[in-house]
Parts: structure tokens; C-alpha cells; sequence
């Protein structure tokens, strides 16, 4: 590494991708520092995947408390209290926000509290005017939730704020039918709320086996969720009693106390000074890559959201570590994409990976396909009338599993589990031959015939 510079690594962005890269550029003996403007933890820890699962765990009380009166407890009268959860969830960001700050310092990486720019190739400059030099530098900026270019579009809340909430609101508009959509359909519901989904389009979750998600959108339908489809938004007033009034086309206008944008991220790659350093974007402003995360200019890479590949954590972190290992550690490493396993966080949730039935069936010709449709012994004994739904995908030529779909109780916490035997090639015969264990709800997976 040259030492003409100040840092061998400056990276911009200390959320899960960045840190990742730093820290382990560091232990491969870089001089590294990171800049964040905001809090180091990036969306995932802060206003993300973290504070989002711990209210889903909160939430999931409302049918836990029920269900327990069946298995033959007293639950006396209960109430929740928004304050204490939102809180105790804060407080726990905080505390994982320091626990990031740790694992920095202890790696010797410069943390750098401000905005940092691009000024060159080989420069950035921080917001109190400082220049630096760096041998390389890292774009780890992520995405920022979109607003739409709708009038009174600002009246409404995205899930940067929805954390903060003074009090729960008695009525919501969710807009969007993605991954955030859904989960705070359900955080929202299991809080009493009254939830109304508006999409533009007819479908929900539309990367996901159209199955399951229909799955998902009857639950929500029996639970009480409305949903309103084709309905793109036209305008939202503020009334004088602090309330919403959203005007969809061809709809009849809607009432609310809260509306949350979830209509997608878009990567913060504004005022970066990207462009004049040559760092060529795509057309929503992401940072175009190649495999190596190496932008248009040799020495500045990009990895994370920014790059608008893959907009999941743990696809971050690998696209940091392999960065980090690539450019620092001797150690060319590029990270497979094939078969990631993702989740939404929805009441119940949804679990898959690998390709789904319409996919296969694309791809392959005529996959074979097993599903089990069940209700989950618990639900039987609680009376919860809700049916779990399962489904593996199997290329004939082979036997090979390509893709497991799943929607139901701690369905993520099952694929993650079952992920590995798709990522392995495994067969059916494979999955056959499995002993089942008994009584579960995974043991579906090796009885589907
Ligand atoms: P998603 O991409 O999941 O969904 C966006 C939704 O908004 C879609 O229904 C889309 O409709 C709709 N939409 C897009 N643009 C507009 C528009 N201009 N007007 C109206 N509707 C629009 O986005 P989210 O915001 O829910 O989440 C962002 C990303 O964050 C996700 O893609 C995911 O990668 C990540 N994430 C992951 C989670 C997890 O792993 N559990 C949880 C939360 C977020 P259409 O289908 O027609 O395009």
C-alpha cells in the first residue's frame, strides 16, 4: 500500500456493509477510516431490520395473549402501551449502536463523524472542509426510503420516522405491497390499528411464489386488513383536525390518522460528487459495479444498497468482506448470488429461497412441484383458523430442489435452516430419506409426497 496517502481506505457509509469492510480491510493491516453522518449501524440497526423484528416480536402478543386463554391461562384484562415498547426499542438500538462503535475501535478504524464527499479519485472531503487522500475509496451509503412526487406526499410518514411515533395512531394507510408494506401491515393490525394497504398495482410481494402470497393476503384479508389494489394516489390533504385525506384515482378518498410511504428504497448516491469524479450511475442513481464491486473509476468500489443489486444485509456484508479480502487481504473473493433465502416479517411470515413455481416453470419447462397446506397443531388447539402453506420446487431432469416457499409460523427461522440443503444441490430422494422430526411443523418438509 502506498503510504502517500492518508488513509490506504476511506470508506463513506457505516452501516452493516461498511463496517463489515472496514473492520476486516483493518485486520488485513489497512489504515482505515469511516465516515457517517448519521449513526454508526447503518439502516439494518438503526431505523431497519432490528428495531422492525423486535416490534413484530411485540406484536405478535396480541394473538400469543389470546391463544394462551385456550392452553388454559387467565389473562386478566391487557393493554398495551406503545411508549414502553417504542422505548425499550430504542434504548436497544442505542445499545447495538455501541456495540458497532466497539467493534471499530477495537480494529482501529477511524471513526469520522460527518459527511464525507468525493472530490477525486483519490480524495474526499469531509463537511468541515477537511480534504483527505485515500489509496481507495468505498461507497457504503445505502438507500433512503422514496417519497412519490404526489401533492401533500410530505404529510405522510416512511419507515425512517415510524420508530418515533408519539402515540399509535387509530387508523393507517400503508402505501406500497413490497416487504415494509406487509410487515407494518401486521405490526400495525396486532396494535389495534386499522390498516387499509393501497397498491398500485393488483399484487402484493410480487417476487415471492405467487401462492404463498396469496396466502398471505387471504390471512390478512380474514384478519381484518383491507387492501385496495389499482389504486395509485392522486393527492393528500391535511384537515384541520390533523387528520389525512388521500385521494386514490377512481376511489372514493380515505380517511387516516397516519399514512406510511413503503414504495421502495432509492440509493443515496446524491451530491456525492460521484459524477464529476467519473463514477458512472444507473438510471435510479445507483453505482454501477462489476463483480469485484469496482466502480467506473479503479480506485473508488461500492458495495451495499448504493449499488441497488441485492438491497438485503446480509448481502452487504458479504459484498463488504469479499472487498475487504479482494483488496486488502490477498484474497480474490466474489460473492455468489445464487439462491440468497429472504423473509417478510408479515403475521404469519413468509420464508423462500431459490426459484419460485412461475420461475421454474420458465426456466425449466415443467417442475415438479409438493406442497403441504396445513394448520399448524398450536393454531388447531388455540382455534386460530390458520393454515400454514409449504411448497418445494424440484427440476425433474434431476431431482434437484430449486426452490422452497413457505408462509407460517417462524417460517424464516425454518428456511434459514433449509436454505442450505437448496444452495447444496440437494435432491428429493435426499429430502425423502430424512427422518422426520416429530411433532413439528418443519417435518413437513421431508413428508411431501
Ligand atoms: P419493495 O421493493 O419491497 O416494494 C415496493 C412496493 O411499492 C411495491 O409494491 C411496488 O409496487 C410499490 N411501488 C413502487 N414504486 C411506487 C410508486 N411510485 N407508487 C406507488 N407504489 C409504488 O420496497 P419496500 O419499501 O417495502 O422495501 C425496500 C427494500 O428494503 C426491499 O426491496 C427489501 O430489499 C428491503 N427490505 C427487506 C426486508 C426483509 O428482508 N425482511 C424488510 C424491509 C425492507 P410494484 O410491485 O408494482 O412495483
Amino acid at each position: 500500500m502506498t503510504k502517500t496517502y492518508d488513509y490506504d481506505l476511506f470508506v463513506i457509509g457505516a452501516g452493516s456493509g461498511g463496517v463489515r469492510a472496514s473492520r476486516v480491510a483493518a485486520a488485513h493491516g489497512a489504515r482505515v477510516a469511516v465516515a457517517e453522518e448519521f449513526r454508526v449501524g447503518g439502516t439494518c440497526v438503526i431505523r431497519g431490520c432490528v428495531p422492525k423484528k423486535l416490534l413484530v416480536y411485540g406484536a405478535h402478543f396480541a394473538e400469543d395473549l389470546q391463544d394462551a386463554r385456550r392452553f388454559g391461562w387467565e389473562v386478566g384484562d391487557c393493554a398495551f402501551d406503545w411508549p414502553t415498547l417504542r422505548d425499550n426499542v430504542l434504548a436497544e438500538v442505542e445499545r447495538l449502536e455501541g456495540i458497532y462503535g466497539d467493534i471499530l475501535e477495537r480494529h482501529d478504524v477511524e471513526v469520522v463523524n460527518q459527511r464525507a464527499t468525493v472530490s477525486g479519485a483519490n480524495e474526499v472531503t469531509l463537511a468541515d472542509g477537511t480534504k483527505v487522500g485515500a489509496g481507495t475509496i468505498l461507497i457504503a451509503t445505502g438507500a433512503h426510503p422514496v417519497i412519490p412526487d404526489v401533492p401533500g406526499a410530505g404529510h405522510g410518514i416512511t419507515s425512517n420516522e415510524v420508530f418515533h411515533l408519539e402515540a399509535m395512531p387509530r387508523r393507517v394507510v400503508i402505501a406500497g405491497g413490497g416487504y415494509i408494506a406487509n410487515e407494518f401491515a401486521g405490526i400495525f393490525h396486532e396494535f389495534s390499528c386499522h390498516v387499509t394497504l393501497v397498491n398500485r398495482g393488483d399484487r402484493i410481494l410480487r417476487h415471492y411464489d405467487e401462492q404463498i402470497r396469496d396466502r398471505l393476503l387471504q390471512i390478512s384479508l380474514m384478519k381484518g386488513i383491507e387492501f385496495k389494489f389499482n389504486a395509485p394516489f392522486e393527492k393528500v390533504e391535511k384537515q384541520e383536525d390533523g387528520t389525512l385525506r388521500i385521494f386514490l384515482a377512481g376511489q372514493d378518498p380515505i380517511e387516516t390518522d397516519l399514512l406510511l410511504w413503503a414504495v421502495g428504497r432509492a440509493p443515496n448516491t446524491a451530491d456525492l460528487g460521484l459524477e464529476a469524479a467519473g463514477v458512472a450511475l444507473g438510471k435510479n442513481g445507483a453505482i454501477l459495479v462489476d463483480e469485484d464491486n469496482q466502480s467506473s473509476v479503479p480506485s473508488i468500489y461500492a458495495i451495499g444498497d448504493v449499488t441497488d443489486r441485492v438491497q438485503l444485509t446480509p448481502v452487504a456484508i458479504r459484498e463488504g468482506q469479499a472487498f475487504a479480502d479482494t483488496v486488502f487481504g490477498n484474497k480474490p473473493t466474489r460473492v455468489d448470488y445464487a439462491n440468497i433465502p429472504s423473509a417478510v416479517f408479515s403475521h404469519p411470515p413468509i420464508a423462500g429461497v431459490g426459484m419460485t413455481e412461475s420461475e421454474a416453470r420458465n426456466k425449466l419447462g415443467s417442475p415438479k412441484t409438493y406442497t403441504s397446506d396445513f394448520r399448524p397443531m398450536k393454531n388447531v388447539l388455540a382455534g386460530r383458523n390458520e393454515r400454514s402453506l409449504y411448497k418445494l420446487v424440484v427440476d425433474e431432469s434431476n431431482d434437484k430442489v430449486v426452490g422452497i416457499h413457505m408462509i407460517g409460523p417462524d417460517a424464516p427461522e425454518i428456511l434459514q435452516a433449509a436454505a442450505i440443503a437448496v444452495k447444496a444441490g440437494l435432491t428429493k430422494a435426499q429430502f425423502d430419506e430424512t427422518i422426520a422430526l416429530h411433532p413439528t411443523m418443519s417435518e413437513e418438509l421431508v413428508l411431501m409426497r
